[in-house]
């Protein structure tokens, strides 16, 4: 076991002010949770504002490190030698042990960042940088130092143990899970949903999720792919309760009642509304979907105003500025992207119009919706009924 502890960095944590212990806990929290399904024993700890990881057996290295970049809060990830305070003699043999493991290559450059948290130690900090500066480039005269762009920046860490580590290796950055409320993403099978439900639980959000489904237009295997969808997201979102609503009714008695080309834009209508609904009784403070600026006719400033319209729970739309390929981009890192190109059935593309409105009027949608009155509160009564909750883990 080369490391036998990891150090986490967190970034916008630390200028929480007061309120800092409840964000670090949360993160601590979650990193418990998914330590406990990676093989080996491990202690996660706080101590004088940093979180460590000390592994108590063997573990297998990819796999942690796997896991905590799963972790939102985690800023950096940093595989950490650990010895005991017993002198600078000591600590300089170990540093000089340290650099030759850990770069094999020696033709770099270097700067030494040496902190001494532990005022008892008779070695002050820039005396440290200096003298083990001085180590290393005796020992290893390939090596060069440069204060401004080194190559590798060697810190170490005086406390109650010494702290030797040089590799910082990214973690997702964002919030700790659940230090910013909860909401309900409407979640389809297709390649934005997933990325926008990350991209909000990234910042610390909780997720909830609904999808409609249209059975018979739309298959089982549709709704699968959804399931799967979540449970990709779910490891870094944490459990997700996913709502599975039977939208046909609605959607056969739109498509019999309203003009084809409004069809879309209603049927959206009629999801926020459900939607809604679904997120105020399960304390969600925000809807969220994965709509993105004219990307399709029913994303246009005019059909998103329309659809809109019928929420009063803010609407979060996390990829509204952002172009497909960057949309892929993130589904890619998040390993959702060949879930969401299977080529399952969507009820939005069914029932979809030739020509559907570009530029809906608000009036004019409301009147077609008109000539669902007779239907709508029954079938929005029946549609809530079918819920079906199912928990992604
Ligand atoms: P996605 O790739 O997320 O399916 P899209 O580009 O296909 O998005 P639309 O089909 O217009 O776009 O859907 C816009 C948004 O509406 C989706 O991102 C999603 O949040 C929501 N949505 C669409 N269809 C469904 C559905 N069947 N169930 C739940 N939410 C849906
Ligand atoms: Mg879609």
């Amino acid at each position: 076991m080369k490391y036998q502890t990891f150090l986490i960095k967190y970034a916008e944590i630390a200028v929480k002010g007061k309120n800092r212990y409840i964000f670090e806990d949360a993160l601590i929290h979650r990193m418990r949770q998914v330590l406990r399904n990676v093989d080996g024993e491990f202690a996660v700890s706080k101590t004088q504002g940093r979180v460590y990881v000390d592994c108590k057996s063997d573990y297998d290295y990819d796999e942690v490190i796997a896991a905590l970049q799963t972790v939102f809060g985690i800023n950096a990830i940093c595989p950490v030698v650990k010895i005991e305070n017993e002198g600078f003699e000591k600590l300089t043999e170990a540093v000089l042990r340290y650099v030759d493991d850990e770069y094999p290559d020696k033709n770099r450059t270097f700067k030494v960042f040496a902190r001494r948290a532990d005022k008892s130690f008779p070695v002050r900090s820039t005396q440290m940088n200096e003298e083990l500066g001085a180590s290393i480039l005796d020992a290893f005269p390939e090596m060069k130092v440069d204060v401004h762009k080194p190559e590798i920046e060697l810190y170490v860490e005086v406390r109650e143990n010494i702290y030797i580590y040089s590799k910082q290796i990214p973690g997702p950055g964002g919030m700790p899970l659940g230090t910013g409320g909860k909401a309900m993403l409407l979640l389809s099978g297709g390649i934005d949903s997933p990325v926008a439900g990350y991209m909000v639980s990234k910042r610390g959000v909780k997720i909830d999720a609904v999808y409609f489904h249209a059975p018979p237009y739309t298959s089982e295997r549709a709704k699968q792919k959804v399931v799967d969808l979540a449970r990709k997201i779910s490891k870094y979102t944490g459990t997700i309760c996913l709502h599975v609503i039977n939208f046909t009714d609605i959607q056969l008695a739109i498509y019999e009642k309203c003009p084809h080309e409004q069809l879309t834009i209603i049927m959206r209508r009629y999801m926020m509304r459900i939607a809604e609904k679904i997120a105020v009784d399960n304390d969600c403070l925000a809807l969220v979907t994965g709509e993105s600026i004219g990307q399709v006719a029913s994303q246009t400033m005019q059909s998103l105003a329309v659809t809109n319209e019928v929420c009063t729970l803010p609407v979060f739309r996390p990829l509204i500025g952002f172009d497909k390929q960057e949309i892929i981009d993130v589904s890619e890192k998040i390993d959702t992207f060949e879930t969401s190109i299977l080529p399952y059935e969507d009820c939005c593309t069914i029932f979809v119009a030739k020509h559907p409105v570009t530029k809906p009027e608000l009036k004019a949608i409301k009147k077609s919706e008109e000539k669902l009155r007779d239907c709508i509160d029954d079938l929005l009564a029946k549609a809530f009924e079918t819920d079906e909750v199912i928990n992604v883990i």
